[in-house]
């Protein structure tokens, strides 16, 4: 089997940040317009980061898997020792998306990490232990168990041993090792 990179890239990462920025950038002018806050406060900057901190911790822990940019580049967000096919808990997607003002503060380093750490994670990924991957790799994966026909829900360490124990039957399934990118 070929080699398959299952982590998302950074110009799809790159590239979905700008879509979402859009649209929270949309929903503040919106909000702003609705509330007028005063200018002499900082209320302002805080409605920004409420409803960008919120928009993406909700779609990120939604069973979407990621904000409406990841979906139109067809990435996600996952947990990195969790099952791919399940949303990670609002709690992370929260702590990830706090993280994001450390990335963002250090002149945006935390987010160009994604173009050179190993397993193309942002510092936010790696305090959250999340990982972002491209769901195109993975699609073609054989989702049901050999001997019961259960949906399987593999891990990534799964998908690199190429071996997998049903939950239902609690039968091995053995497979050619599917990721080969990620190092654990
Ligand atoms: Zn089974």
């Amino acid at each position: 089997m070929e080699d398959k990179k299952i982590y998302a890239g950074f110009w799809k990462r790159a590239l979905s940040s700008i879509i979402d920025f859009l649209i929270v950038f949309t929903v503040f002018i919106i909000v702003v317009y609705l509330v007028k806050p005063s200018p002499e406060n900082d209320l302002v900057l805080y409605i920004f980061w409420i409803l960008n901190i919120l928009y993406f911790s909700l779609m990120e822990s939604s069973k979407f898997q990621g904000t409406f940019g990841k979906q139109v580049m067809k990435i996600k967000v996952i947990k990195f020792n969790g099952e791919i096919n399940s949303p990670i808990s609002f709690l992370r997607a929260f702590s990830r998306n706090i993280c994001r003002f450390f990335s963002a503060i250090i002149l945006f380093i935390g987010y160009f990490m994604a173009g050179f750490t190993k397993n193309k994670q942002t510092l936010h990924d790696m305090i959250a232990e999340c990982l972002v991957i491209d769901t195109k790799y993975i699609k073609n994966i054989k989702y049901n168990c050999d001997y019961c026909k259960d949906e399987l829900n593999f891990t990534i360490k799964e998908l690199i041993e190429g071996k997998y124990i049903c939950e239902k039957c609690g039968r091995e399934n053995v497979f050619p090792p599917i990721v080969k990118d990620i190092q654990l």
